[in-house]
């Protein structure tokens, strides 16, 4: 049975889905599932102007793939639940029958002040150094000029109460007063009809029963309107949780400027789903030990507000980096691994390999892979014809000055040839025999047979090269070698 607990994300569809906000859902999400709870995914979009195409579709794409899609709200196959609708667009009568309500009881005001006489009063303000503030001339209308005047063009605005203390009680950081002065008579309904943001949040909040309201720092002014609000109302608070904000390793604010931000942005570089919500739940959060590595299954089971942190969060790419390649090299299935990797490999590389030639190359390669894309540089060599080598980095000739160079690549030449079939069992055989009689060992085997087959001084075991490799190109490549020797 589901409890009574109701956490939501409630993104505006304003364009790219910042990562910080991937964090914020992910908490809500984890705190719906830990406690038996629902979560409900609400589009705020009564701001028309900001609003971008496509963004709901990719929002559902990205949550989806995420594996954060929500109990209650839209989804690809339409909207699901009994608080509905969950696009804050399709819920103007209900917002409009509240500003009644709250008219009548004088807890909001009609205001028909012309946009220049507002502007006016805010550059004046500003010139004297004051706060820009509204001056309250409609408040003093009377309800019946108001009434009579409703079908002026006007905005409806929040009637703050004049020097009352506004507590905010916040799971994270405890109690935090906001002086009612400090509170601009808020626009709660724009002169087209459409709620702002604060109006429409706290009646959705109370509507859809949520009892959680977890968010960003950067909201925790909005949410002493939104406490005048629900007691203009005469409603409950729900409990609110600000999270910490998440910030560049310069301890500024996370900016675009200082990398990607977008979650997509993320997903198509090729980091994958399990590691990014990995990396976000650390974000702020961590559990009562040291562990670092969490399924989402994990995280549900260990999550609590109570552990997440005040201070802002640093977004290290590093780390992200990190993650990822623990994710990849051991955490996801081989199966899992082969199908981002192959998803990731360059369109535009010219290869005759099969399928099944290329699963063995990136498995032999997946030791050496922080993100699937990497896999682009990596397979360069499997690629690059022996022809076009480039023995003139110093580490290169130096490994080519190697005196036994000549005499092992014949050697390989020799014994590649009389081999009856050629794997990596078969090359690791043959390196074997060469070590053990001819005493070639160290460098002078290893990097001296890696330079001649690669032409590079890393790369993938050499055997995989045996494994996809017919014996006539092995050969060509020693020979190629040979013939470049000093
Ligand atoms: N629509 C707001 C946003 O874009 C929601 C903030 C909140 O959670 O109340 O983030």
């Amino acid at each position: 049975m589901t409890s009574s607990i109701r956490a939501r994300f409630a993104p505006s569809p304003t364009g790219y889905i910042h990562v910080g906000s991937v964090r914020t859902a992910l908490y809500n999400y984890l705190f719906a599932k830990k406690n038996k709870g629902t979560y409900v995914l609400r589009v705020e979009d009564t701001d028309q102007t900001r609003k971008v195409d496509g963004s709901i579709e990719n929002l559902l794409d990205v949550m989806n793939k995420l594996s954060l899609a929500s109990d209650e709200g839209p989804s690809a196959q339409g909207q699901t639940g009994d608080f509905g609708p969950y696009y804050q667009s399709e819920r103007l009568d209900l917002y409009q029958k509240y500003i009644e309500q709250m008219i009548e009881s004088k807890k909001a005001y009609r205001c028909f002040c012309s946009s220049e006489r507002l502007d006016e009063m805010r550059i004046n303000q500003t010139a004297k150094g004051l706060p820009t503030r509204y001056d309250r001339k409609c408040l003093s209308l009377s309800i019946e000029e108001s009434n009579s005047r409703a079908n002026e063009s006007h905005v409806v605005r929040l009637n703050v109460p004049v020097n009352e203390t506004i507590l905010v009680d916040d799971i994270i950081r405890g109690k935090i007063q906001f002086k009612s002065e400090e509170i601009d008579d808020q626009v709660l309904l724009k002169s087209d009809g459409f709620p702002t943001y604060h109006f429409a949040n706290v009646v959705d909040d109370h509507l859809m029963k949520i009892s959680h309201v977890i968010r960003g720092e950067e909201w925790l002014l909005s949410t002493a309107k939104h406490v005048l609000l629900y007691q203009a109302l005469s409603w409950e608070t729900p409990k609110f949780a600000h999270l910490p904000l998440l910030l560049n390793a310069d301890k500024s604010k996370l900016s675009k400027r200082q990398g990607d931000v977008a979650v997509e942005d993320f997903l198509n570089a090729g980091y994958l789903e399990e590691a990014l919500i990995n990396f976000l739940a650390l974000l702020g959060w961590h559990g009562n030990t040291d562990q670092e590595i969490f399924t989402l299954d994990e995280l549900i089971e260990q999550f609590s507000l109570e552990r997440v942190s005040k201070s802002g969060a640093v977004f290290d790419r590093e780390k992200l980096d990190w993650m990822n390649g623990q994710y990849l090299k051991n955490i996801i299935s081989e199966e899992r691994y082969l199908e981002v990797v192959h998803k990731a490999l360059d369109s535009s590389f010219d290869h005759s390999f099969t399928k099944a030639q290329l699963d063995k190359i990136f498995l032999a390669l997946r030791s050496k892979l922080d993100k699937a894309k990497d896999i682009n540089d990596h397979f360069q060599v499997f690629v690059t014809p022996f022809a076009e080598f480039d023995y003139s980095g110093t580490d290169i000739q130096e490994v080519m000055a190697i005196e036994s160079n000549e005499l092992l690549f014949s050697l390989f030449m020799d014994e590649i040839d009389d081999a009856e079939t050629l794997d990596s069992a078969t090359f690791k055989k043959i390196m074997k025999s060469i070590q053990k009689e001819h005493k070639i060992k160290g460098k002078a085997l290893f990097m001296s047979s890696r330079v001649a087959l690669t032409g590079q001084m890393h790369g993938p075991d050499l055997g995989i090269l045996a494994d996809v490799f017919t014996k006539e190109e092995l050969i060509a490549r020693f020979d190629n070698a040979k013939l470049k020797l000093p």
